[in-house]
């Protein structure tokens, strides 16, 4: 039972997480907070990482911050908390981002009972238009609240770009939280640790950071060794840390078009399928249900994806296959969550 399978390379990551250390050294990034979101829980590539310098270890989801907690590094999550989860963000992490006074509010109570502090950094929404407060509106009053609460402590402000909205951070956006800093301290006398400018969109704009933006919370840089505004790999960086292997189970010479009449297939969806004449055609044992099809690169021109359903993925061979033999494919960010996710999936590591 080892396919499909996912081949981890523990020491490709390291690579990609030192240079990116040092590149953000160089651009005058003070901490970077490692996102292990994409990992779904995995212990063994978090463990590999702990050494290397990144400042926090920051996750979207509570449980893999849980199943996080014997490694000792400050813990962030990163999606804003559910006032239901109040209690177990304040006992297993020591930062949340937040954007809801409501919420602040029920983490300063939990606080109170576990007698901790818990840290926040509040969001700001520069106009992708997924969390945060947006920035054009008066934000002063609810710093001020915050600062009124005994045991929440405001460690920092931060924003999220490209990711709903799709924009760019630039230095005209960016410069909008620097704005927001200034305006913060100015009013209450009191200086934020965190300036986090971004995840790995950000990095486009290396070496030129805007001034006073001291914090990057990264994962698809890391992981896939590219930035995300424009997609292109980063300078001495892996973009193959991660492949899929999946075991053929049928090899057989068939038409390419289907025969008879045409309805839905197992989504529900109308097929438009091309006639090639006769082909070889493999079926892979993986499929919808471990990874959306879209998300699956051959790494071999011998083969090319025609399609799928939740168990099986057909290709189309163009060399000798047979039954048994297995094809290796590149992973892109969505795909890598799904497969980490996938119990069916199998892990391997070198
Ligand atoms: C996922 C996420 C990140 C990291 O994004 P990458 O593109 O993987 O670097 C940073 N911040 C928040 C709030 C996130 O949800």
């Amino acid at each position: 039972m080892n396919y499909p399978q996912i081949e981890i390379n523990l020491k490709k990551v390291k690579e990609n997480a030192m240079t990116l250390l040092e590149d953000c050294r160089r651009a005058g990034i003070e901490s970077i907070f490692l996102v292990s979101k994409v990992l779904a829980g995995d212990k063994r590539v978090v463990e590999s990482l702990m050494d290397v310098g990144f400042s926090h270890l920051a996750d979207s989801r509570i449980e893999n911050l849980i199943a996080f907690s014997r490694y000792q590094i400050p813990k962030i999550l990163l999606r804003l908390p559910m006032i239901s989860e109040a209690e177990v963000v304040v006992n297993y992490t020591d930062i949340s981002l937040n954007s809801e006074m409501s919420v602040i509010q029920a983490l300063n109570q939990e606080a109170k009972v576990q007698n901790k502090i818990h840290n926040i950094i509040l969001m700001f929404d520069l106009g992708d238009l997924r969390e945060g407060i947006f920035y054009q509106d008066d934000y002063l009053d609810l710093v001020g609240e915050v600062l009124t609460l005994s045991h929440i402590k405001l460690f920092g402000i931060g924003t999220n770009l490209t990711c709903y909205g799709g924009i760019i951070p630039t230095k005209e956006n960016l410069s909008e939280l620097i704005k927001i800093k200034n305006r913060i301290e100015d009013a209450f006398s009191i200086k934020l640790n965190i300036i986090s400018g971004g995840n790995s969109s950000t990095l486009h704009l290396f070496p030129d950071i805007p001034e006073g933006i001291n914090n990057l919370r990264i994962g698809e840089a890391l992981f896939l060794g590219r930035e995300t505004a424009y997609g292109k790999i980063l300078p001495g960086m892996h973009s193959d840390c991660f492949i899929l292997k999946a075991e053929l189970i049928e090899v057989k010479d068939k038409p390419s078009y289907p025969i008879g009449i045409i309805g839905m297939d197992s989504f529900g969806n109308i097929p438009e399928i091309e006639d090639c004449g006769l082909m070889r055609r493999g079926i892979l044992a993986i499929g919808k249900q471990d990874i959306i099809l879209d998300n699956l690169f051959p790494l071999d021109d011998s083969y090319t994806i025609i399609g799928g359903s939740s168990d099986h993925l057909l290709v189309n061979l163009k060399k000798e296959y047979k039954v048994g033999d297995h094809l290796s494919f590149g992973i892109n960010y969505p795909g890598l969550l799904q497969l980490m996710t996938s119990p069916y999936v199998k892990k391997k590591y070198f």
